[in-house]
């Protein structure tokens, strides 16, 4: 099963068969919305959808709950996440309404539970590239494919804290490290989709120069109109994805957990053991 989880303006699923809702329930509360799963086409390819915000926009990117969607996913056995963000530019050629698949992240984030481990059991996991690069660069050839879109393959998404968008200062600081999105969701969804063993890459659409381009005066009309913009461009990448995504994966993502556990297992409290078996499995 493949999961597809939608941020801003994205809220129907994609086109499925067999569609049903299933509401899960998971130790770290609920996700942020039932789950929608049915078959893709005639493919046979079961997917799982989830909007982000939830299917209203309640939801700010520092109360998602991120654990519980992902948790979700592994219940359903779902192996492989693909997703979708909005984003600022911070790079003069990523205009509005351009396709961007990041494969670096830098995490301003300071308020968000981004693991599923602690209370008992200590895992330490390697995380210097966050995004699947072979799903990269899969996302960057349907997006290339199945739009006509500008798209980039690889730069790095600077995941802020939010709600409040940046200061200028903030907004030049991260331009002048030489990054290209900034966004509020990234983090922790990337952080635990890896502790799932999941692979996991993203589609981010620009909607905006964030506040360093002094003559820029980006309007909430222009913002939305670049959105659903975005919106038939995400999803048509995300069907051309999932068209063509191999049966198999072909990366280290499904052993990402491997050497990384600290705790030996005797030592794991009982209550911690039975919350991360769906996750550590073999592992203790
Ligand atoms: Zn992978």
């Amino acid at each position: 099963m493949i999961g597809f989880i939608g941020g801003s303006g994205i809220y129907d699923a994609l086109p499925l068969n067999d569609v049903r809702e299933k509401a899960v329930s998971t130790p770290y509360g609920d996700p942020s919305a039932p789950v929608t799963i049915g078959e893709f086409g005639d493919t046979g390819t079961e997917v799982a959808f989830l909007p982000r915000h939830g299917s209203d926009h309640q939801r700010s990117p520092t109360n998602l709950p991120y654990r519980a969607n992902i948790y979700a996913f592994k219940q359903l056995g779902v192996e492989r996440i693909l997703a979708s963000n909005a984003v600022g530019s911070l790079r003069d050629e990523l205009s509005p309404q351009t396709l961007v698949i990041p494969d670096q992240i830098f995490d301003r984030t300071n308020h968000r539970d981004a693991t599923f481990f602690g209370d008992g059991v200590v895992v330490h996991q390697p995380f210097a590239d966050p995004y699947c690069p072979h799903m990269v660069e899969h996302l960057h050839d349907a997006a290339t494919d199945a739009t006509d879109a500008d798209t980039q393959q690889g730069g790095t998404y600077v995941c802020i804290e939010g709600p409040q968008y940046s200061t200028r200062a903030e907004s030049e600081f991260y331009k002048a490290q030489g990054w290209d999105l900034v966004g509020m969701t990234a983090i922790p969804e990337a952080k635990l989709a890896r502790e799932a063993e999941m692979c996991y890459a993203t589609v981010a659409g620009v909607t905006d120069y964030d506040v360093w381009k002094a003559d820029s005066e980006v309007t909430l009309d222009e913002v939305l109109a670049n959105a659903a913009a975005n919106e038939d461009a995400i999803k048509a990448t995300v069907e051309r994805a999932i068209e063509t995504l191999p049966d198999e994966r072909d990366c280290d993502c499904g052993h990402s957990l491997d050497g990384t556990v600290n705790t030996p297992p005797e030592a794991i409290p009982e209550e911690t053991r039975d919350r991360v078996a769906p996750l550590l499995g073999d592992h203790i």
